[in-house]
């Protein structure tokens, strides 16, 4: 072979080539000198550099970029030569090489051209798996969002470039994500995911953020300007995914804590009043979207303390159960009573909304729910014992029983397991909205009828509670809740308050189950009642929840209350 390029000329190509970069840009410039020291003696115009890489996890929306690496001042012909390598993750690079204008290359020429073409790829090669690499340090590995790294530097170069108040932090959440995957299976739950990353991550400019923090937890980062559009987004995400040999969309609500970053503030300080505000959207029934305030800190670090301290307080029975008296409107008969936890602490007795709601959050509450039954039938086989007969009391179940299989077994277990009549026991429900649920249910209610444990749903007239819902279960007792009654016989009191509630009594009444009114404090709620026909209430204006003791001595009592 005729020698065109000497030892030295290679040498010098080859080394030009050997330093350090990051980028394929950065790749770009060197490879672009290198090409010049050569480019004479073999007669090079122009060299392209084509790189083709498919989505991956790395790199979401692919890369598919031309760049002219080199180009001489003496023109080129319009015939390439063409080579095509291939690169990590079905990836290609191809290089393009045009002679300069009225050349065309020997085949000596076209050997030290593939040579050089070697180094370039080889060139190419090594930078694009640098880059992946150093990407996947930052890159979420199902997903291919970023992770909790990029966020904290990316966040810190913002905080110290004083940028950090240009972005708006939105801590992200998919609500029931857990009965999603449950219903979907686990397989569709993770293409929701990586779906839900994508729609996101395509919707954002190059300077925002999507991060996954794990499971469906997700920070995202975006411009103050861009806030609206985002929500927007949020507000109408639809995945379609293959259920059961059906295509289906399938509706995602996220739900989302958003904080703007004050002058000063550090990337810590994102994720910790971001992740504030969403816990507090978590508890608030209605509310996807909470905008941060100060005072939701205190609140998220009340919710840490609580659940740190829950194993032990319910191995070291701390929760106590209080009762309300439920009187019956047409002869003022002790009818019943309500069990409501109560945590004593220390000698301070904490009421059950400074932590049923951060129990319900995490999924404990289910733990407390059946400890209380158990305590309950305790207190009633001790009344027996002590002559006192007792009447029905009411035990609070939380809802997210009912993901549970063996919720009805379970609490007849305990039932029985305490030698308690079933008719001593009636289980108390919030309504749910969705079908899955209103399904599981229904099944409860009719297994609990079944076996002479009556059933009741509670705060009715609440949330998303329907009477066209209500009247397809059977259950014993609607409870009206106490926000219901609240303008009745006071100066608040409208027309219409009075209309829904006498045709909600009627209605009820009508499906055959009976109605008690919470929340009674006024004599004036009492007679407006008794007129309508409403079958029990329970209230203030007859008892509080009272301690065990004090409670043992309306047992004793004459069991009336004067109405
Ligand atoms: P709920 O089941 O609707 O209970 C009624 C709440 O109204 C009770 O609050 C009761 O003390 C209060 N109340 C009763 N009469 C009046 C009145 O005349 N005026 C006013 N202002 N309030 C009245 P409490 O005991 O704080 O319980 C709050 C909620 O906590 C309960 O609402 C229930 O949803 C939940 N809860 C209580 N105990 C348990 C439990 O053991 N398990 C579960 N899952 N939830 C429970
Ligand atoms: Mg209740
Ligand atoms: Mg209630």
């Amino acid at each position: 072979m005729k020698e065109i390029l000497s030892g030295a000329d290679l040498h010098h190509f080859a080394e030009s080539l050997i330093q350090e970069v990051n980028t394929l840009g950065e790749a770009q410039e060197i490879i672009s000198r290198a090409v010049s020291f050569v480019a004479d003696k073999l007669h090079i115009g122009r060299v392209l550099v084509m790189l083709d890489t498919p989505p991956s996890v790395f790199d979401l929306k692919g890369t598919k970029e031309t760049r002219v690496v080199y180009a001489g001042f003496r023109g080129y012909d319009a015939e390439p030569i063409e080579r095509r390598f291939s690169l990590v993750n079905n990836g290609s690079l191809q290089l393009a090489w045009y002679p300069i204008k009225g050349h065309s290359w020997s085949d000596d020429e076209k050997r030290y051209l593939e040579i050089v073409m070697d180094y370039i790829y080889l060139k190419g090669l090594g930078v694009r798996v640098g880059e992946l690499l150093s990407r996947s340090a930052f890159v979420d590995s199902m997903t291919g969002a970023n992770n909790t790294q990029k966020l904290m530097q990316y966040g810190t170069m913002l905080e110290r470039s004083r940028r950090l108040p240009e972005f708006v932090a939105l801590f992200e959440n998919i609500k029931n994500f857990r009965y999603i995957n449950r219903f979907y299976g686990d397989r569709n739950g993770d293409y929701i995911l990586k779906e839900l990353v994508r729609t996101i991550y395509f919707s954002l400019s190059a300077e925002e953020l999507i991060v996954r923090l794990g499971g469906d937890n997700f920070v995202v980062l975006v411009k103050k300007q861009n806030l609206d559009a985002h929500l927007e987004l949020l507000s109408n995400l639809k995945i379609r995914l293959q259920h059961a040999g059906l295509e289906q969309d399938v509706e995602i609500q996220m739900r989302c804590g958003i904080y703007h970053p004050a002058p000063g503030d550090q990337v810590g300080d994102l994720l910790m009043c971001s992740s504030a505000a969403l816990q507090y959207a978590k508890h608030m029934v209605g509310e996807q979207i909470v905008y941060f305030k100060p005072s939701m800190l205190e609140y998220s670090i009340r919710a840490k303390e609580v659940s740190v301290l829950f194993p032990k307080a319910i191995n070291e029975r701390e929760f106590e159960a209080f009762y309300q008296p439920k009187v019956d409107l047409k002869t003022g008969a002790l009818c019943g009573a309500e069990a409501l936890v109560r945590w004593r602490r220390g000698g301070i007795i904490v009421p059950p909304g400074d932590f049923v709601p951060i129990l319900e959050q995490e999924g404990t509450i289910c733990t407390l729910d059946y400890y209380m039954l158990d305590l309950i039938c305790r207190d009633i086989n001790r009344w027996r014992r002590d002559g006192l007969e007792p009447v029905p009391i009411s035990v609070n179940f939380s809802k997210l029983h009912l993901h549970e299989s063996n919720f009805a077994e379970r609490i007849l277990s305990i039932i029985d397991e305490n030698s308690v009549n079933h008719s001593d026991i009636e289980v108390e429900l919030t309504e749910e909205s969705g079908y899955e649920d209103f399904a599981a249910l229904s099944e409860f209610i009719d297994t609990m009828n079944a076996n002479g444990v009556a059933t009741s749903i509670d705060d009715f007239g609440t949330g998303y509670s329907s009477l066209n819902i209500v009247k397809n279960l059977h259950t014993n007792v609607i409870k009206l809740d106490k926000s219901f009654l609240d303008n009745i016989r006071t100066e608040k009191e409208q027309e219409s308050d009075v209309t829904l509630i006498c045709a909600v009594i009627k209605l009820v009444k009508d499906l055959g189950m009976e109605v008690l009114a919470e929340g009674i404090e006024l004599p004036a709620q009492v007679e407006f009642l008794r007129e309508q026909g409403c079958n029990k209430a329970q209230g203030y204006f007859f008892d509080k929840p009272l301690n065990e003791i004090e409670y043992r001595k309306r047992l004793l009592g004459k069991r009336i209350y004067s109405l």
